[in-house]
């Protein structure tokens, strides 16, 4: 009898390992957004047709890549964020695993344009379902420019199981507004179908929710404040008579990452206790700051699960920072809108 085990081929591994990644065009916005994030842009235009499904573009001025490393890009574990296993325990980037540049390319047509500041020339490449099919030196603006067209025109399946266009665009709006929301320093612009849905100013944090979220919500934040030598907490909660019936408006961001987090939810739940009405949820973006070293992000391919060693500690210092707010709001109620 003969050996039959055998290594599957680059193309065939990606698109498998896409499966984890890329599940509807909002993974592909969350990817790329975070990459440009990670690149130190200091504005992301991200302009997307028919809910993403056959464009999501994304155009930065962050640091660009080399010839070589716009081509090493889509290699499957191929990053620039870490090194050795020990950088898994101090990781500031929001991208470590190198995975989703191969799979958005294992499932979809990708242009890549990009220059760093320092070359004259930039480079193009094209990947259709993981073959490369064109790569040249090209003049080009500093920075990245990233088009994913066509998302699983080649897996009939996933492409049929994608929702509406307003379903889909709901997904792509919740990433949007994850990033905007944890990077206020970076000014934003969505389009879709040409249409300009935000356009977002480098700002303040409370600059930043107000002109996502709309103006009346000016006069209903508080601010949150409460560091320890362990753990740091900074943000916005919403005054309770502002409380909603349908949740979605609550962001844990932990070293800038969005997370969803129930037992630190919970933490917030409790702060309110007694001042919501019943069935509601308060608005609030949060942000934890931690040493790396306490959490552990690799809990999922999508990160957006965490695991914190000391997860006591850091629900205490939610509940805490949240019932001061509270508890100051009445007597300082207004921000600094300046
Ligand atoms: P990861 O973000 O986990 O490193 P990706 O597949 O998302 O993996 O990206 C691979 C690499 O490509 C990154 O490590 C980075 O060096 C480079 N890269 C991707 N997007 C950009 C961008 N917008 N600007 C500069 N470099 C980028
Ligand atoms: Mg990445």
């Amino acid at each position: 009898m003969t050996d039959i085990i055998r290594l599957l081929p680059d193309a065939i591994a990606n698109q498998i390992a896409a499966g984890e990644v890329v599940q509807r065009p909002a993974s592909v916005v969350k990817e790329l957004l975070e990459n440009s994030v990670d690149a130190k842009s200091t504005s992301i235009q991200l302009i997307i047709r028919e809910a993403g499904k056959s464009l999501v573009q994304v155009i930065d001025d962050g640091m660009g890549m080399s010839e070589t490393d716009a081509r090493m890009s889509f290699e499957r574990h191929a990053t620039s964020k870490i090194r050795t296993s020990d950088d898994l325990f101090s990781i500031r980037t929001l991208g470590f695993r190198g995975e989703a540049l191969a799979s958005i390319a294992a499932v979809a047509q990708v242009e890549l344009r990009t220059r760093r500041s320092s070359d004259e020339l930039g480079s193009l490449i094209r990947v259709e379902a993981s073959q490369i099919k064109v790569q040249e030196a090209t003049a080009s603006l500093p920075g990245t420019n990233l088009s994913v067209k066509n998302l699983f025109f080649n897996v009939p399946a996933r492409r049929n199981f994608l929702r509406s266009n307003a379903v889909e665009m709901r997904h792509v709006l919740d990433e949007f507004q994850r990033v905007a929301l944890a990077n206020p320093e970076i000014s934003f612009a969505l389009y879709h179908n040409d249409a300009e849905v935000y356009n977002l100013p480098a700002g303040k944090l409370s600059h930043r929710i107000v002109s996502i979220f709309g103006k009346n919500y000016r006069e209903q934040l508080a601010p949150c404040q409460e560091e320890t030598p362990f753990v740091k907490v900074t943000g916005y909660i919403g005054k309770p008579e502002f409380a909603r019936k349908t949740r979605g408006e609550q962001f844990f961001f932990v070293n800038n990452r969005y997370v969803r987090h129930n037992y630190l939810h919970h933490a917030v739940m409790s702060a309110f206790e007694g001042l919501l009405p019943d069935d509601s949820y308060p608005f609030y973006v949060l942000f934890i700051e931690i040493d790396p070293v306490h959490i552990d992000i690799n809990v999922h391919p999508t990160k957006t699960e965490i695991k914190f060693d000391d997860e006591r500690s850091v629900y205490a210092i939610v509940l805490a920072s949240v019932r001061k707010a509270l508890g100051s709001h009445n007597i300082a109620p207004s921000l600094d809108f300046g």
